[in-house]
């Protein structure tokens, strides 16, 4: 209560918030322990038992009182689920990485996560005491995978550090600050509120009970929350991290609320009015300065010459035997166990890949999800014919990359034009741009060139799925209403 008020009258500035990624038995929840254990010493014997997903600390930076806000280690999925929102929760990503044991399967995940993410991110060697650690050999693997550490060639920041002997806990969360500060992350008060929501569950005697980090704006209690245009209730109490109620959370804060109506997926992204994702995404998508560049290219390499893949398997074992038989030309972006999830199909939208699933199932709302949004799954139980299949697969997904096709549309109507063709169409996939090289569904030759885009009166750029438009190409062509286009996007 008072200690509540008395934080927010000294705080110059709103807390970072930051996530903690990495390969299991890494030690994150050791270090984010340790961090808490570190900095709560004066806090009440015994400490907080209850967790609401998220903790807050107060260290002495530069001789000011600063607060770090920490995300216990949230799931891949959430991830997935804040990506096709384009916001993040955290700020700053701790990419742990055991000092004596390297580079494993989920390090690779989480570095594909952070970099199509584009999340700031330190690099945080960790069990730097253990009798086998060897930094310096984890440094190389490190560049390996495309992450230029500072004074290595790039400007990604690291630090080692041992949760057992407390080495550099403090310098760690300095260089939070330093990172955050460098990059000038300016939360506002003002204007709407918009959260992320980390965690959720149903409390037996409380109902939906959410944890949710606020990015922007103030919030207060009986105001509604929106998921996208759905109303899914109005803050009814509000806790801060030690559990103690609150009347208002502000940007940096991760707040409990009570009163949403559903439990509902991390990664979901909440406001205080009803808007459009698409309209949150273009909004909010941002891409980190420091890993812009390995970002694309890393994209580019799966995108040309690879096909990305979502692999779900029952078991460990069945994972190793798949992998180690799998097609060169397939890329396994994300793999897991268990049925193949809603977030698993997300995941696969954002990064165009396939979905396959060995001795799994596919959960009712993914199914749904994977059939509205056209995405591509299957699950199988025998080896050899999936890997059969999945070579076939990549085979005809690449060959079809190849055209790259960005658009396809249909010829709906069509006008009097002296110097190229000018019809009206519908985009039914993808989406139309001037500049991009006009073909006919079943041949791959060029008609012409997009020069003018009108949508109305009014000339445009990009036009997107399911809306009309009328375009005017450079050269004229054979056509009748009713026939197919495609759309090749002209990168020069
Ligand atoms: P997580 O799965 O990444 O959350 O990893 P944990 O925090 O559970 O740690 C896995 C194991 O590593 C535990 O047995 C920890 O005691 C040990 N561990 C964690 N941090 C350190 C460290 O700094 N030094 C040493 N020597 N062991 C550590």
């Amino acid at each position: 209560m008072g200690k509540n008020k008395q934080q927010q009258q000294v705080r110059s500035s709103h807390p970072p918030v930051v996530s903690v990624l990495g390969h299991v038995d890494h030690g994150k929840t050791t270090l984010l322990d340790t961090i808490r254990k570190t900095t709560q010493a004066s806090r009440e014997a015994g400490g907080i038992t209850q967790s609401i997903g998220a903790s807050s600390i107060t260290i002495d930076h530069e001789g000011k009182k600063r607060e770090i806000t920490f995300i216990d280690t949230p799931g891949h999925e959430a991830f997935s689920n804040m990506r096709s929102y384009g916001v993040n929760a955290s700020d700053i990503t701790l990419l742990v990485i055991a000092g004596d044991d390297g580079i494993k399967p989920q390090t690779k995940e989480s570095i594909d996560i952070i970099l199509k993410s584009g999340l700031s991110f330190i690099v945080v060697f960790t069990k730097s005491d253990a009798p086998g650690a060897n930094i310096e050999k984890v440094k190389q693997e490190v560049l390996k995978e495309g992450i230029l550490l500072e004074g290595l060639g790039g400007d990604v920041p690291y630090i080692s550090v041992s949760a057992v002997t407390n080495q550099n806990i403090k310098e760690l969360l300095d260089l939070i600050l330093i990172v955050y500060d460098i990059k000038e992350t300016k939360k506002s008060d003002e204007g709407g509120f918009l959260g992320v929501v980390i965690e959720s569950q149903l409390d037996k005697k409380r109902g939906p009970v959410s944890t949710v980090v606020i990015k922007k704006g103030v919030l207060k209690r009986a105001t509604k929350l929106f998921l996208g245009k759905e109303e899914v209730g109005s803050v009814r109490a509000l806790f801060n991290t030690e559990i103690k109620t609150v009347n208002e959370g502000y940007p940096g804060d991760a707040v409990e609320i009570l009163g949403i109506n559903n439990v509902l997926p991390a990664g979901s992204v909440l406001l205080d009015e009803p808007r459009e994702i698409d309209e949150i995404k273009r909004e909010n998508a941002v891409i980190s300065d420091v890993s812009h560049h390995d970002l694309l290219k890393r994209i580019q390499m799966q995108s040309e010459e690879k096909l990305p893949l979502v692999l779900k398997t029952r078991t460990s074992g069945e994972y190793e035997a798949i992998v180690s038989s799998m097609p060169k030309d397939v890329e396994i972006i994300f793999e897991g166990r268990g049925d193949i999830s809603a977030s698993d199909i997300m995941m696969a939208k954002d990064f165009k890949a396939i979905v396959v699933g060995f001795n799994v199932g596919i959960e009712k709302q993914a199914e749904t999800i994977a059939i509205s949004q056209e995405i591509f799954y299957r699950t199988y139980t025998i080896i050899y014919k999936m890997l059969e299949e999945i070579e076939d697969a990549a085979q005809i997904i690449l060959e079809q990359g190849a055209r790259k096709m960005a658009g396809k549309a249909k010829i709906l109507a069509s006008f009097e034009g002296t110097t190229g063709t000018i019809i009206g169409i519908r985009v039914d996939e993808g989406r139309v741009q001037v500049g991009d090289l006009v073909q006919k569904e079943e041949s791959e030759k060029t008609l012409g060139k997009v020069v003018t885009l009108k949508q109305g009166k009014e000339d445009i750029k990009q036009i997107g799925k399911g809306k009309e438009c009328g375009i005017m190409t450079d050269q004229k062509f054979d056509f009748t209403i009713g026939d197919v286009l495609i759309f090749v996007s002209n990168k020069k």
